[in-house]
């Protein structure tokens, strides 16, 4: 299991694909990647290797954008299939999430939110977690990061996660829980992942996200910091890593 992010202003598509590859030795049952090109986010997603992923993309041709985020899933939540591939989009389809670990109360939520009128394509835990921050973002007219952060208040689990939202195309929010992250800053570039490996060969000024911890990463402004459930601001510590 293992995420890969990019934000600036190249491809973000080969880093994400060339950074899967890296993560590879975690291990991992199914793929799949969301971009946004533009104008609207296209998303590819397998079970199998993150070689069989590059040939759905390409068939697919969703390889254009300088934003998006990469995924590869050790199936915890629902079999490996192509469904239950990551990523997944809310009922809108305005937001799309990325996630390793486990929403353990995931049941209750997803409860709730079918009685509400959400409906579910797959069986992951992570599908409950995407349309809970859209739930949020809609009953308390919240921005993106505040809604991640309501939400992960409501959640038992752990978890690295990515999302994306439509409203806000020049930004990714990570925060993790008992899972890996790191924030790799570039030139003008975001990078996300579980380790620094797919980022190394671009910058080595990194940010480790503590547990407990979530980033709003915006194109060309400084990242933000916050604690998930105090709220308090954290000021980056950036380490500069060793080749
Ligand atoms: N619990 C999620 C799922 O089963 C994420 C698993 C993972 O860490 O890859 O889809």
């Amino acid at each position: 299991c293992g995420i890969v992010g990019y934000i600036g202003t190249k491809d973000a598509y080969p880093i994400i694909i060339k950074g899967l590859k890296r993560l590879e030795y975690r291990g991992y049952d199914s793929a799949g990647v969301a971009l946004f090109n533009g104008e609207q986010f296209i998303a590819s997603k397998t079970k199998g290797k993150v070689s069989d992923l590059e040939e759905r993309a390409q068939a697919e041709n969703t390889l254009k954008g300088s934003m998006g985020i990469g995924h590869t899933r050790w199936a915890t939540h629902g079999v490996p299939n192509d469904v239950n591939s990551h990523p997944h989009f809310s009922n809108s389809g305005e937001l799309v999430i990325i996630h390793n670990g486990i929403i353990e109360n995931y049941e209750p939520l997803k409860q709730e939110l079918i009685n509400r009128g959400y409906t579910f394509k797959s069986d992951t835990d992570t599908e409950v977690l995407v349309n809970l921050i859209e739930d949020i973002q809609r009953n308390k007219g919240l921005k993106l990061g505040k809604a991640v952060q309501v939400a992960l208040n409501q959640v038992i689990g752990a978890y690295a996660i990515c999302v994306m939202d439509i409203k806000k195309p020049n930004e990714i929010v990570a925060a993790r829980l008992g899972s890996p992250l790191a924030i790799g800053i570039g030139e003008g570039e975001y990078f996300v992942a579980s380790d620094a490996s797919p980022f190394i060969e671009y910058t080595n000024n990194a940010i480790y996200l503590e547990d407990e911890e979530m980033a709003i990463i915006r194109l060309h402004k400084p990242i933000k910091i916050r604690k998930i459930k105090s709220d308090s601001e954290v000021s980056p510590y950036i380490q500069e890593l060793q080749l």
